[in-house]
């Protein structure tokens, strides 16, 4: 099974892929995006530095580019010798990200998404709904602050975007994307997602 989480920075994204790939067993990859592999892991570090300017398609692109390597060399690979992989952000944050908030055309981006990931599409998304208010307090208790440089300083209605173009990828694709509660405590959220997934 190919799972992807979902949604704002602060979420709990991470701290429930990391729970989730220990339920699915011990030979479930782990991922996070963008990086997993050597090239990745360089555009990671270059997204990361919001001191490099990028315009909006060079962003969306770089996000693509990692992905494509990501998906070819590892995610296709492991789904092919029958494992389960977990997979902490992946198209649809491109569509939140860089369509609904950064304003790109819908339709580049379902374009670059596409080009980058072929058929392999997560099975199931769990996109972690929670008050922008629990997101960004959750996100400042956090020592590492992972992809958010560039994102962070964009201020309140740019995260309204990103939340409201999540919802939209939920309306429109309930067979794929299981919308979750993601207020209380790690162990509860936990059980909502298992339970989603019917584990
Ligand atoms: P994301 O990956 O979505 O940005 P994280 O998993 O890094 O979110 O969580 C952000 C911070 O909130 C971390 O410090 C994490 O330990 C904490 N956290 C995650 N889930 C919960 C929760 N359900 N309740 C309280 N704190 C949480
Ligand atoms: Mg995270």
């Amino acid at each position: 099974m190919f799972v992807t989480l979902e949604g704002v920075d602060g979420a709990g994204k991470s701290t429930q892929a990391r729970l989730l790939a220990d339920a699915l067993g011990p030979d479930t990859l782990l991922l996070r995006e963008p990086g997993g592999t050597p090239a990745g892991e360089r555009l990671r570090d270059l997204l990361k530095d919001g001191s490099i300017d990028l315009t909006p398609r060079a962003e969306l692109m770089l996000f693509c580019a990692a992905r494509a390597e990501l998906v070819d060399r590892v995610i296709a690979p492991a789904l092919e010798a029958g494992r389960h992989v977990v997979c902490d952000r992946f198209v649809d944050s491109t569509v939140a990200y860089q369509g609904g908030a950064r304003g790109i055309d819908p339709g580049l981006v379902a374009t670059l998404n596409a080009a980058a990931v072929g058929d392999c599409m997560p099975d199931r998304t769990i996109l972690l709904r929670v008050d922008t208010g629990v997101a960004v307090e959750r996100a400042e208790g956090r020592c590492e602050s992972p992809i958010s440089d560039r994102f962070e300083s964009e201020g309140a209605s740019f995260q309204d975007r990103i939340a409201a173009a999540f919802e939209r990828i939920a309306a429109a694709e309930p067979q794929r994307v299981a919308v979750v509660d993601a207020a209380g405590g790690v162990d509860e959220v936990h059980g909502r997602i298992a339970e989603a997934l019917g584990l």
